[in-house]
């Protein structure tokens, strides 16, 4: 009966009153106390809660060690440091990724290569990578979009053969599993975002993991102006008040009241991830019948982390394409987003050289998702609006058999 459909975007009732935000934080008294304990401490800064919340994010994520940094940004460019990456050098990553995957290799002055992605699980496609390996090629930077973790074995596989180094941006996979392994511990270093979309927060906030003291040492240096007070890593020594750059490292510092922040939400996090699995599974079911749209491919070996729910539109299938249906979807009140334009997109890349065409299979995709409400703070209701708002704008624009 879509005839008799009125969409809010015509002047019909919204399905919600209010917009239902994209992505929210979860905040309790804890976290709250937990911040307020740290202003009533002699520590701002770096003082005991950074210690405590790395040593516990590197329990969590199954890696030696872990180093906390301002956000997930500072926590790439860091790991391109600490990698070694310099002018000259290339680093592979994916284009369906938010830019700072693909800015932090220009910081250190190289060149982000962008490899297509696979049209089924949206992840960076290993035959892509090694499509674009060169005698340049220093790294790979795999996404891990919306959760879902990339095919790290195989990955690891072309990385050793070719002597590269692997920087898992695990910005939407905090938790995640590859083959009974939680995304962490798997690479020469990973990183996380705390921004309060991502499943944790500490305002902003953001970490790398590593197995590597090596690399450890370099993550630290990067942190703290490229400065050590370790005598063994120091030139000369001239008493006990001295300390020595020998690197151009940055500010790149979280503070403890952030970390208190940080350790109660990551204390959360089993909390959330179910939550997030529970609405996804609410979705998948929503959608089953609904032929027009292509719910997320799930990879047998792994389990999602679940950041984002992402649905690719049959536009074939329907009469309008994704941005009436963004548009109506918006007018019904829900706070449907768009990740992401290909990174070689933004004019900024554009002006480097990176020319459309590049990778086909992302551009198509970007022309076709739409992601939903996803956060653990939304109700059951909340995603049975979502539910409701998408079956009734898909039903309007369904490509009918006109008599
Ligand atoms: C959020 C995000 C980042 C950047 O993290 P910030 O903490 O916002 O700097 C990097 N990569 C991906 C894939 C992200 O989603």
């Amino acid at each position: 009966m879509g005839s008799n459909i009125k969409l809010a975007k015509d002047g019909g009732t919204p399905v919600r009153e209010s917009l239902l935000p994209y992505a929210a934080q979860w905040l309790d008294e804890d976290d709250i106390e937990a911040v307020i304990d740290v202003l009533r401490s002699p520590y701002l800064t770096t003082g005991p809660k950074i210690k405590e919340f790395e040593d516990e994010f590197a329990k969590y994520s199954g890696a030696k060690y872990a180093v906390a940094v301002s956000n997930g940004t500072a926590a790439l460019h860091a790991a391109m440091f600490a990698a070694g990456i310099g002018a000259g050098d290339e680093v592979i990553t994916t284009p369906m990724t938010f830019a700072a995957s693909a800015n932090c290799v220009l910081y250190m002055g190289a060149t982000p290569v962008f490899a297509d992605i696979d049209p089924e699980t949206y992840n960076i496609d290993l035959k892509e990578i090694e499509r674009h390996i060169t005698s340049r090629t220093r790294a790979i930077i795999p996404v891990h979009y919306t959760g879902q973790p990339c095919e790290m074995d195989e990955i690891h596989g072309v990385a050793k053969k070719h002597g590269l180094a692997v920087v898992e941006d695990a910005a939407h996979a905090l938790g995640a599993e590859y083959k009974g392994r939680r995304v962490g511990g798997l690479s020469d270093m990973t990183t996380f975002s705390f921004h309060p979309v991502k499943h944790i927060t500490s305002g902003e906030g953001g970490m790398i993991t590593t197995n590597d003291s090596a690399l450890y040492r370099q993550l630290v240096l990067f942190r703290t102006h490229g400065i050590t007070r370790d005598a063994e890593l120091m030139l000369r020594n001239d008493g006990p008040w001295y300390y020595e750059m020998n690197n151009l490292g940055y500010n790149s510092r979280l503070t403890d009241v952030q970390a208190a922040l940080g350790k109660t939400q990551l204390a959360k996090i089993e909390q959330f991830l179910k939550l997030r699995k529970k609405y996804v599974d609410m979705y998948n079911e929503g959608f089953l019948d609904f032929a027009e749209l292509i719910i997320p491919f799930q990879k047998a070996g792994t389990k999602s982390a679940w950041h984002l729910y992402v649905i690719q539109l049959r536009t074939e299938m329907l009469s309008v394409g994704r941005k009436e249906i963004f548009q109506a979807l918006r007018a019904e009140n829900i706070g449907v987003n768009v990740h992401y334009l290909p990174v070689y997109q933004h004019p900024y890349y554009t002006k480097l050289g990176y020319q459309r065409g590049l990778c086909p299979n992302a551009e198509e995709l970007y022309n076709r998702i739409i992601t939903l409400p996803l956060f653990p703070k939304m109700s059951e209701q909340d995603v049975n609006d979502v539910i409701k708002a998408v079956k009734k704008v898909i039903n309007f624009y369904r490509n009918r058999t006109r008599g």
